[in-house]
């Protein structure tokens, strides 16, 4: 038992360090870390664009890279109210969450205007959105699949 929360606890001191690593000297993911809820430092959007993979994050961080790691409001957006808490952040790429937020809020803006998923499919593709995931055009399926991911 001693030697398993041993291990742990390393293995939350790891993670802690591979965050000072890329820049995160503090905040949200350093209290997820050592609470064992983070396990990973990788891009956790459903989409990430980095060439270099969920994994790469500059070291040192680089300013203004679009890799550099963020915190990503999810599930509830800042935008919406949302928080900086354990349960509703998630580490991102810079870029990956600029472009990620970018069709949830107008994916959100549109439900709350009241538009069909068939609208908003034609709304995306007339304003040329990126779809997250698949490719081709949206369709009334890939907003509502893309949206609850
Ligand atoms: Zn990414």
């Amino acid at each position: 038992m001693a030697s398993s929360d041993t291990v742990e606890q390393a293995r939350r001191a790891a993670v802690i360090a591979e965050l000072e690593a890329v820049g995160i000297d503090g905040g949200v993911f350093h209290t997820m870390a050592a609470a064992g809820q983070l396990i990973d430092i990788v891009c956790e959007t459903p989409k990430c664009y980095c060439p270099q993979g969920r994994e790469f994050f500059p070291k040192p961080p680089i300013p203004d890279s679009d890799w550099d790691p963020t915190i990503d409001h999810y599930p509830i957006l800042r935008s919406n109210g949302g928080h900086k808490d354990p349960w509703n952040v998630r580490l991102a790429h810079k870029l990956c969450n600029r472009e990620d937020y970018s069709w949830r809020a107008r994916i959100t803006e549109m439900i709350k205007e009241g538009l069909s998923l068939e609208q908003m499919a034609e709304e995306l593709n007339r304003t040329g959105v990126q779809r997250p995931q698949g490719s081709g055009p949206w369709s009334a399926e890939s907003v509502r699949r893309a949206f609850v991911s």
